[in-house]
């Protein structure tokens, strides 16, 4: 796989969004057990929601291995509501808590010193933890150089060719952890996720606007799923990377 498509996509990219990268850097979350958290609570729910609940949580019990494993769950569940799933997440939540500071004392800092593969198997080990969530604690609480894939950027790279249907989520991370100089894949893990939002739709991508349109062999996107009404639509940047 050429690292010149990660430079193309990395180019536009940054066009779109040019400041996404400090705003990631400025949110960067060291607390791995917070973010491990925030990311449980993050899927399949809006940023509005995920915040609420986050706020709630925080403020309600604190967001500690120690005040998680000791609150009782139906304040865990009240707290994190907002974010959908709560009795699921809750408990969730309550063994994460617990298992971290009774197998780890309460503290994960020692995955910084742990090999990739090492550190993944430690947190997939986790009740809940996908490989998701384990990549994106390494990649932004451990500075690891991982791809954490989740929906858009799955759908992104099958469009774009870069893997096909049937890739599984390692083959996919892989590959991208390929095209993408290290110290760009959390800038474009983020930007990615954005992309998908906004451009690269599930339903109704905007390819007739879309800057890598030229490029792009738009597999599996069928006539039906394109929004035509944005064919020779100009797509002002500010705009997208404000969205
Ligand atoms: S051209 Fe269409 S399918 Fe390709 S990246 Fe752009 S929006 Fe996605």
């Amino acid at each position: 796989m050429s690292s010149t498509i990660g430079t193309h996509l990395l180019e536009v990219l940054y066009d779109l969004y040019p400041d996404l990268k400090n705003r990631i850097w400025s949110k960067k979350i060291r607390d791995p057990f917070k973010l491990l958290v925030i990311t449980v609570l993050s899927q399949v729910t809006s940023y509005r929601n995920l915040m609420l609940a986050v706020e709630n949580l925080e403020r309600s019990i604190g967001i500690s291995p120690e005040k998680l494993a000791r609150a009782p769950l139906e304040d865990i569940e009240r707290a994190i509501r907002p974010a959908g799933l709560y009795r699921q997440r809750a408990r969730k939540i309550k063994s994460i808590s617990r298992i971290v500071l009774e197998k780890y004392g309460g503290d994960l800092s020692f995955i910084k010193n742990l090999d990739v593969e090492h550190a993944r198997k430690m947190l997939l080990s986790l009740p809940g933890v996908g490989e998701k969530t384990a990549d994106v604690v390494l990649l932004f609480s451990f500075g690891k150089e991982v791809m954490p894939v989740d929906t858009h950027i799955r759908r992104i790279s099958r469009r774009l060719g870069l893997v096909d249907e049937k890739s599984s989520y390692g083959e996919i991370r892989r590959t991208l952890e390929r095209i993408f100089p290290p110290d760009a894949l959390a800038f474009a893990h983020v930007a990615l996720i954005e992309f998908g939002r906004s451009i690269c739709r599930a339903r109704k991508p905007l390819c007739g606007s879309c800057p890598l349109g030229k490029f792009c062999p738009k597999i599996g996107v069928s006539d039906q799923k394109l929004d035509h009404a944005s064919h020779g639509e100009f797509i002002h940047h500010s705009s997208i990377s404000r969205r």
